[in-house]
């Protein structure tokens, strides 16, 4: 799977580097890998129709969780006047995830995130934004921050978790965003699946959960966004660039640069956030966010 990105133009608003006055932007300001995409091979294969689940019913509140300690929550949120999709209740993404954690397995040789479950099924709740989406997105940079405290107000504060939100809303920025520890602390890495509505290439026109087993890019990009919000790839990986990324290969998860994204690998080479020899370096095959739980496993820098 292929995608261009054509968001150079947005991503000079707020320069990789710059400081903001008050708040740190989410780890993909001016980062190109999550900005904008155009799907070539979306991933949507139609022989998986028959993995749809049944609607189901809707969560909005922590329910007890199948294991302890640090974990992933994935939820769907929406703005107050956001167009309701049901991705939550009706399989897209738990296909979604399916898909990603498929792909995460075979290229971590059988390690995979630690995702929020309830029941043995991936358990996402719901967060309905007391914001209009207009209100949301002229934060600019700043929707993630917005995200961050509506997940905390609707109730989901734990100290262990990190939440991945599929935002039913707009950016004028990104697609996506992450927090950056040390840098920017945060629980919250999202995806903005309305974001960049004028740009050549929406991030809407990319679906979300069209495959259980074939990753596309939103896929993609809430797993690069949750290892942000994990301190990757951090400051000190021998290729880190523009805030979080890494320059070695533009298949590389955590890529960002001049060139179309096209996610394929877990860091390549070994060398800058996964399963790497530098002492002392956000290592996320060592994070406590990984299943199975590595021995001495560490959480974020800061946490
Ligand atoms: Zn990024």
């Amino acid at each position: 799977m292929k995608w261009h990105l054509h968001a150079c133009a947005l991503a000079v608003l707020v320069a990789c580097g710059t400081e903001a006055e008050t708040e740190t932007p989410s780890s993909d300001a001016g980062s190109p890998p999550a900005d904008a995409a155009t799907p070539v091979d979306a991933g949507i294969d139609v022989s998986d129709e028959d993995a749809i689940a049944p609607c189901g019913e809707r969560i909005t509140v922590e329910r007890p969780d199948d294991a302890t300690g640090y974990q992933l929550k994935v939820m769907y949120a929406l703005p107050s006047d956001g167009v309701d999709e049901q991705l939550d209740t009706c399989g897209a993404i738990a296909r979604s995830i399916a898909a990603i954690t498929t792909w995460f397995v075979k290229e971590s040789g059988g390690v995979k995130p630690r995702w929020d479950t309830f029941g043995g099924a991936l358990d996402v709740a719901f967060v309905r934004v007391a914001k209009t989406d207009a209100e949301i997105a002229a934060r600019g940079a700043y929707v993630r921050d917005e995200l961050e405290d509506a997940v905390a107000a609707a109730g989901f504060t734990d100290p262990k978790k990190i939440y991945a939100v599929y935002y039913g809303g707009s950016s004028t920025y990104s697609c996506g965003g992450g927090a950056y520890p040390p840098t920017l602390y945060g629980h919250v890495a999202a995806l903005y699946l309305k974001g960049l509505q004028t740009a050549q290439y929406p991030c809407a026109s990319n679906p979300v959960g069209a495959s259980a087993t074939k990753p596309g890019y939103f896929e993609f990009a809430i797993l690069h966004e949750s290892f942000h919000t994990m301190g990757a790839a951090a400051i000190c990986a021998p290729h880190q660039t523009m805030t979080g990324h890494v320059s070695d290969g533009n298949d590389d998860l955590m890529y960002a640069g001049s060139m179309p994204w096209y996610p394929a690998h877990l860091d390549n080479g070994h060398d800058d956030y996964w399963q790497h020899t530098n002492t002392g370096c956000v290592d996320l095959s060592k994070s406590v966010f990984m299943d199975p739980l590595p021995a001495n496993a560490l959480a974020p820098p800061g946490w």
